[in-house]
């Protein structure tokens, strides 16, 4: 998953877009690398509204409102649970990720849906 994703220079990328029906994704953002397996969101705040595009729905772009802040707990590969607080960017990235896992594309939110 993350050398598709490094291919497609993408931010983040969920095991259902390869073929694989589990809750997994991965997100590449400035914080690192992280893997979320059974992610599960705790808490959200704010909102931010920004321009998002997936690579699963190549050539088009669309301006999505997301919160601001998002807490999920989730576990890594081995099983260990862990908790990440994010913010802006991240936080974007987490929720598109996640909205994946429950057949949601963000051209279901998304406002002046464009192409390239
Ligand atoms: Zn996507």
């Amino acid at each position: 998953m993350k050398d598709t994703l490094e291919d497609a220079k993408g931010a983040g990328l969920a095991a259902v877009q390869v073929g694989v029906l589990k809750r997994v994704f991965i997100v590449s953002v400035e914080e690192g690398y992280y893997e979320f397996v059974n992610p599960k969101i705790l808490g959200t705040s704010g909102s931010q509204y920004g321009t998002e595009g997936c690579l699963s729905v190549k050539g088009k772009w669309g301006d999505v409102k997301r919160p601001r802040k998002v807490t999920v707990e989730a576990q890594d590969r081995y099983g260990k649970k862990f908790k990440v607080v994010a913010r802006d960017f991240f936080a974007k990235a987490i929720c598109h990720e996640y909205d994946h896992l429950d057949g949601i594309l963000y051209t279901d939110k998304a406002d002046n849906l464009r192409d390239e």
